[in-house]
Formats: structure tokens, sequence, C-alpha cells
């Protein structure tokens, strides 16, 4: 919201979003794992469930405003080097741009261009993602938190209200993707009366699903980099840094990514000085989110059953001592750089 408001697009995004204001996990005891509120932390600080394509579309009208020209259907396949060192890209059909003082690789989790920029990393991709369905929320869904119910670390589902004129929510179900076939192939109703058992609240959205067809599946990479940039190249977004979205940051990442860019770009007047202050600048906070979710993730999603029962023990007990709860919701904001440091 900062950077947003940086850009002057603050404003415009508001009410295209939903106001969340707690995180709200139960398990299938209907014990509270985790029941955190922003307005804890800061009065007025709350959370914003949007849908990318919201932001996205907000962010292109500003850019095109600002001048610059986008090319759409031209996936680049290629990233060449002149003997300067300038780079040009190459489009899948062979047609070159450039050459350029600086490129920006921001093409996602499964970047095809960051193996050719020359800066070290390592991708993998989770056994879990989750199964997706976009929705009008019933009225028995509370609009201004994000629901998870759990059951083992093989069971979870979430509600994300999201808002919007249509007023909607997103469900999450968390799913192996090795099992995403027979899922497909099963019976739907023994599916849904599942996920009423965890959230009795969700009938209304379950009788909006017809068919397994409406369900997208979403897979989740981790991207790990030492440093963002090599020569005349910098990375951005899921690109250098895809996690899991237990903790959903990949879009406040990115953002945060892009302001200390430009940041690093003004106050620096050499390039290789700015890209170095850029990775120099992203490091804690993007280290800490990385960490974080690793950790995270097979206590939410994973066959590790064991860490459930841990899980269900531990984090009841952790919020309740107050510098912990505290953490947890600075976390949970973006704001965090280190096990003690945050940015509030
Ligand atoms: C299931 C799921 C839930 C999530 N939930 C949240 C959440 O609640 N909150 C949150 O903040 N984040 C969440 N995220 C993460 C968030 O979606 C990402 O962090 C964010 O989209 C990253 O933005 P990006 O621009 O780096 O990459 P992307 O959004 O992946 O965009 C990359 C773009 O590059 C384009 N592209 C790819 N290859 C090429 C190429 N060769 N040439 C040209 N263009 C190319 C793609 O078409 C795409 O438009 C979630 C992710 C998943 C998978």
């Amino acid at each position: 919201m900062r950077v947003l408001a940086e850009l002057g697009l603050l404003d415009a995004l508001l009410p295209q979003t939903q106001v969340i204001r707690r995180l709200h996990c139960l398990d299938r005891r209907k014990r509270a794992l985790l029941d955190l509120h922003y307005a804890d932390v800061a009065e007025g600080l709350h959370g914003a469930g949007t849908h990318r394509a919201t932001l996205l579309n907000l962010l292109l009208g500003a850019a095109e405003e600002a001048g610059a020209r986008v090319e759409w259907n031209r996936p680049i396949g290629q990233l060449k080097r002149d003997a300067d060192g300038r780079c040009r890209l190459i489009d899948a059909q062979g047609r070159e741009e450039g050459p350029f003082d600086l490129v920006l690789l921001c093409d996602g989790a499964q970047s095809a261009l960051r193996a050719q920029s020359g800066i070290p990393c390592k991708a993998t991709r989770y056994p879990w993602g989750a199964l997706w369905f976009i929705g009008r929320r019933p009225p028995q869904l509370a609009a201004d938190m994000l629901w998870q119910r759990v059951g083992s670390t093989r069971e979870l589902v979430g509600f994300l209200p999201t808002g919007t004129k249509d007023d909607l929510v997103s469900l999450f179900w968390s799913i192996r993707l090795d099992r995403v076939e027979a899922w497909r192939a099963g019976n739907l109703d023994t599916w849904k009366s599942e996920v009423r058992a965890l959230v009795p609240q969700a009938a209304g959205l379950l009788d909006q699903i017809e068919g397994q067809a409406q369900l997208s599946v979403a897979a989740y990479h981790d991207v790990r980099m030492r440093r963002w940039h090599g020569d005349r190249v910098a990375v951005l977004g899921d690109a250098g840094h895809a996690l899991s979205p237990q903790l959903g940051q990949g879009v406040n990442l990115a953002l945060m990514d892009a302001a200390e860019l430009a940041r690093a770009l003004g106050e620096e007047s050499s390039l290789e000085a700015a890209l170095n202050r850029y990775s120099a600048r992203r490091r804690a906070h993007l280290r800490f989110y990385q960490v974080a979710t690793r950790w995270l993730t097979p206590l939410f999603q994973s066959d590790a059953t064991a860490l459930g029962a841990a899980r269900d023990f531990a984090l009841p007990l952790a919020q309740r001592i107050p510098w912990v709860r505290r953490q947890m919701i600075l976390t949970m904001a973006g704001y965090k750089t280190g096990v003690f440091g945050s940015r509030r």
C-alpha cells in the first residue's frame, strides 16, 4: 500500500478491494490456531483483498500514461549480450529488441530468462499446491477476514474475500499436485461434503460449483538467489524469489522490489552501484519471508502429519505471548526483516 501510495495509485485501488481486518484459522476441533488482528499492531492497519487482474490493470494504465510502450503476446525466449555487455531480447519468433542499458526480469516463478542472466539461482517446485475457485461471497462468510480451516497437514481450506462490486471470495483447497487428476475424476459431492465439514458457512459458495473444471490448479515454487542483479540485469518479483503463498506476501515483495530499484537508480550515479544497492536493500526483507514460508509450509501443506500435531499444540500457545503475537501480525502485514527486525 505504501508503494502504491507513492505511485499515486492507492486511492484508485482501495475501493476495488475488501478490507481484511483479521486472519482466523481454526483446527478440526474448532480451536483457534491463529486469530490475528492487524489493529492489534496499529490502529487502522488492515489488509486489502483484491484480484491480481485489478492491480495489474491499474499498474499497466499508469505505466502507459507515463509513456511505457507495452507489447502484448511477445514471449521473450532469449537474452543476448553485445560485446559492450548491453542486452538484447529475442522473442519466440526470433525478432530482436535492444540493445538496452538495463533489463528487468519480471517473468514470474518459472522464468525462462533468469538462467541466461548469469545470476546464480536455485528453483524447486513444492509437491503440494492448491485448487482455486472464485465465486460470489455468501453472507455467512464474513467479509472482513481471511478464513482458514485445517485438519491434519493434508487438509487446508481457505477463503479470502476480494471485494469488487460483485462481492467476490476466493476459495483455496490444498492438494498434492500428483492427486489433482484423481480429484478431477472423483465425486464432486464427496469433496464438497469434506469442505462443508470444515466450514459449514461455505455451503452457498460450494453451490456455485457445478463441475471440477471450474477450479484451477496453482503450483508453488521456491526460488533462491543470493543477489537479485547481474551485469545490466535486475530480477524482480517471483522470478527472483518465488515462495509458497502461506504468508500471502508475493505481491508485496514484488512491489517493494520495484520501489527499491527505482530508489537505488535515483540515488547512485553508476548503474553497477545502483544494482548493488538494490540487492543489498532487499536482502533482509526477502530472506525473512523466504525462510519463514519454507518453515511454515510443511506445517500446513505436507505429508508430515506429525508436524500438524506439533502445530496444533504450539501455535495457540505462541499467540498468547504478547511479543510473539506482535511478531506474527507484523509478519502477516509484510513488515518483518528478521526474527527481531521489522520496518515498523
Ligand atoms: C496459489 C497462489 C496464491 C497466492 N496468493 C497470494 C496472496 O494472497 N498474496 C500475495 O501477495 N501473493 C500471492 N501469491 C503470489 C503472487 O501471485 C506472486 O508473488 C505475484 O504474482 C508475483 O508477481 P510477478 O509479477 O513477479 O510474477 P507473475 O504475476 O507470475 O507475472 C509474470 C508475468 O510474466 C509473463 N511472462 C512469463 N514468461 C515470459 C516471457 N518469457 N516473456 C514475456 N513475458 C513473460 C507472464 O505472462 C506474467 O504476466 C499467490 C500465488 C499463488 C500461486
